[in-house]
């Protein structure tokens, strides 16, 4: 697949790249090193996304040209292009307003993903690696065999470099998480020879909060609660949590491995009211499957990560639900 696309981009002239709802540092960083790769070849390219690019993510945009996606000002934009990248999701839900233009665009529909659930009939191209811890990990492989066996020019810079540390930072929890292995440090080496800095990019990533963070995490810590011999840990973030410390649902990034680090605990879910609806968002230890829960729900993601979105849900009652639903996920699988 990866000579396909290397032609898809060597033969088109109109790219849009996108990523799913609530971008993180995976989504933004592959973004911004694809966008980089496919400006390099004279070629013109957008990156639309539905949310906005958080914060501690922005230090990646430096030309600022990552755009959210206003339907008056980009639909055409999508009806027109030449090829659609679709990065770090393989589900049109998760891109929210851009998919029926994305649908309805005569555009080349290529994905780049990670996940599981992948239907192949959605898409022309794709790229799917479910073993791969991040979505920058399968890009950087992509470029390098673009570099050795179809351009040999090098494709990496400092700034694809920044970008690709900081997917593959982010979406290993910090190089910790299960599948972050002997590959995923060797590609960390080379891009660390680009003269990246570790520090600082963690710094920027995650040594950013305000006060306010501060507070809404001691809310978060405070609202824990314990259920079946304390295997499942659940927190609640409600909309004037938010509103009283003055932050919003973006915030609360990181706070579901609190959950996980209570030695008794396999799974662990955090609910958040949003304005329109209830995010679930699941993590696990081991073989506990939380992405099965998560389908339960309408979501996905990975074994040990994933989330649910549940469109004006009402949170009281997905909290029952889905503390009983739960209780069956709660073993480890063991696999022979
Ligand atoms: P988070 O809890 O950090 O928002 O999401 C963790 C993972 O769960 C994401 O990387 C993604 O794989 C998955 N995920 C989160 N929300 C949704 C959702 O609404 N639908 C699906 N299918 N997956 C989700
Ligand atoms: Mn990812």
């Amino acid at each position: 697949m990866n000579k396909d696309i290397v032609d898809l981009i060597n033969n088109n002239q109109e790219f849009i790249l996108t990523s799913h709802v609530n971008p993180d540092g995976d989504s933004i960083g592959s973004e911004i090193a694809l966008f980089i790769y496919i400006k390099s070849l004279g070629k013109n390219a957008r990156i639309l996304n539905y949310s906005p690019t958080p914060d501690n993510y922005t230090f990646l945009d430096k030309d600022k040209v990552i755009e959210q996606f206003d339907e008056t000002k980009h639909k055409d934009k999508i009806l027109n292009a030449d090829v659609i990248f679709i990065l770090d999701t393989n589900e049109y839900e998760r891109i929210r307003t851009l998919e029926p233009f994305i649908k309805l665009s005569s555009a080349k529909k290529t994905v780049i993903d990670h996940h599981l659930g992948f239907k192949p009939e959605e898409f022309d191209y794709y790229i799917i690696d479910t073993n791969s811890p991040a979505t920058g990990e399968i890009l950087y492989r992509f470029f390098k065999d673009i570099e050795i066996n179809y351009s040999g020019k090098k494709i990496i810079n400092p700034q694809i470099a920044e970008a690709l540390y900081t997917a593959i930072m982010t979406d290993t929890g910090s190089f910790k998480y299960e599948r972050t292995d002997a590959e995923t440090h060797l590609i960390i080496s080379e891009l660390l020879k680009h003269g990246i800095n570790p520090y600082d990019i963690y710094s920027k990533v995650y040594n950013n909060a305000t006060a306010g963070k501060l507070h809404l995490l001691g809310r978060f810590l405070e609202n824990v609660k314990l259920l079946y011999e304390g295997r499942l840990a659940y927190s609640t973030m409600l909309q004037k949590d938010f509103k009283e410390t003055d932050t919003d649902e973006y915030a609360i990034e990181g706070f579901s491995t609190h959950l996980l680090s209570l030695s008794t605990v396999t799974l662990g879910i955090v609910f958040t009211e949003t304005k329109n609806g209830v995010k679930l968002s699941f993590r696990s230890k081991g073989n506990v499957y939380s992405n099965l829960l998560a389908k339960e729900f309408g979501g996905g993601g990975h074994q040990n990560a994933s989330g649910a979105f549940v469109a004006g849900g009402r949170i009281n009652d997905l909290i029952e639900e889905a503390v009983k639903k739960a209780e069956k996920y709660l073993e480890e699988i063991k696999i022979n």
